[in-house]
């Protein structure tokens, strides 16, 4: 099973009311198990809305990454969009482990460049000014910790391992070298 950032595919949940689709990601998903997600629309937020970007991420004594994320007009979207990063994770998670052949099932995922939310690499820093620095989005964050903690927790036995051991997890720009010989 894939997750795949929903505006990939066409849908219109873009903060401009617009989308992202890629033809090539919308052949992949059409051919293979994949659940989608929108982190923003699950945080209710409507499409157009206005952009946010993170600000700041600060680290925590045991490691999380906590998001400072602001909107273009100042408003802390810093809730929203860990609410809507931790309901999307929550939905993945529970499709995978509602599957009857569960061990693995989460293969990978295919995000969105630079968005707040999705961003894989690198996002936006936070001045709205176009200029992007390294950094995982908020729900990226979420699903990569997710993995890890799988993988770090001996409490887990083998058979109910939701992410298969080579997961991985990119961008519509890096898809072809990752995924396109699946
Ligand atoms: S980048 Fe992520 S949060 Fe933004 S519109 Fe696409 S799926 Fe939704």
């Amino acid at each position: 099973m894939y997750i795949i950032s929903r505006c990939l595919l066409g849908f219109n949940c873009k903060y401009d009311g617009g989308n992202n689709k890629n033809d090539d990601i919308v052949e992949f998903f059409r051919t293979h198990d994949c659940v989608t997600v929108c982190p923003e629309t699950a945080a209710g937020l409507e499409s157009p809305r206005v952009p946010s970007e993170i600000k700041e991420v600060r680290v925590t004594e045991d490691g999380k990454d906590v998001f400072t994320v602001v909107s273009k007009t100042g408003d802390d979207m810093s809730e929203v969009f860990d609410y809507g990063a931790r309901l999307s994770l929550a939905s993945v998670l529970v499709e995978a482990g509602n599957r009857i052949d569960r061990k693995g099932i989460i293969e990978g995922a295919v995000l969105k460049a630079n968005s707040p939310s999705c961003g894989t690499g690198v996002v936006y820093d936070g001045t709205f000014t176009g200029t992007l620095t390294k950094g995982l989005g908020v729900f990226a964050d979420k699903l990569i910790d997710a993995c890890l903690e799988e993988r770090n927790n001996p409490d887990i036995s083998d058979e109910n391992r939701l992410f298969a051991d080579d997961f991985k997890v990119c961008d519509e720009n890096s898809f072809a070298r990752v995924f396109g010989n699946k």
